[in-house]
């Protein structure tokens, strides 16, 4: 499948990886838009939000509860941060395998775009 997160986490493309697990990986954002910008992605391929259902809505508590760890061992758990998920054209989704944005470093505006 021509999809650049499943080539990510087949390490086809390189990535600096946060985290991994057997259902999880998270990695920094080749392009940050705050001092820590980290995409976090089930292994498995879901292309966006509207994928979700029953049957794969576990990985999501998975990806939060990765959020929660990666905050508190990189030290920003405390200050705060975001978690964002874009889905299609109107959020801005431009990658179509599901990714939550885990963003901290600066105080973050509100509200977005
Ligand atoms: P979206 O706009 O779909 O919500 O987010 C896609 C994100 O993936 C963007 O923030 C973009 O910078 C990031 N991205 C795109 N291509 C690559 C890549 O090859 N490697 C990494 N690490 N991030 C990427
Ligand atoms: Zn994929």
């Amino acid at each position: 499948m021509d999809c650049l997160f499943c080539k990510i986490v087949a390490g086809e493309i390189p990535s600096t990886k946060v985290w991994e697990d057997d259902k999880v990986l998270a990695f920094r954002d080749i392009d940050p838009q705050a001092p820590q910008h980290i995409i976090i992605i089930p292994k498995e391929h879901i292309s966006s939000a509207n994928e979700i259902t029953e049957e794969n809505s576990s990985v999501v508590a998975k990806i939060f509860e990765t959020a929660a760890k990666i905050a508190k061992e990189q030290g920003f758990s405390e200050n705060g941060y975001r978690i964002v998920n874009n889905c299609g054209e109107d959020g801005g989704q431009t990658v179509g395998h599901i990714h939550f944005h885990l963003l901290a470093g600066r105080n973050l505006g509100w509200p977005p775009g």
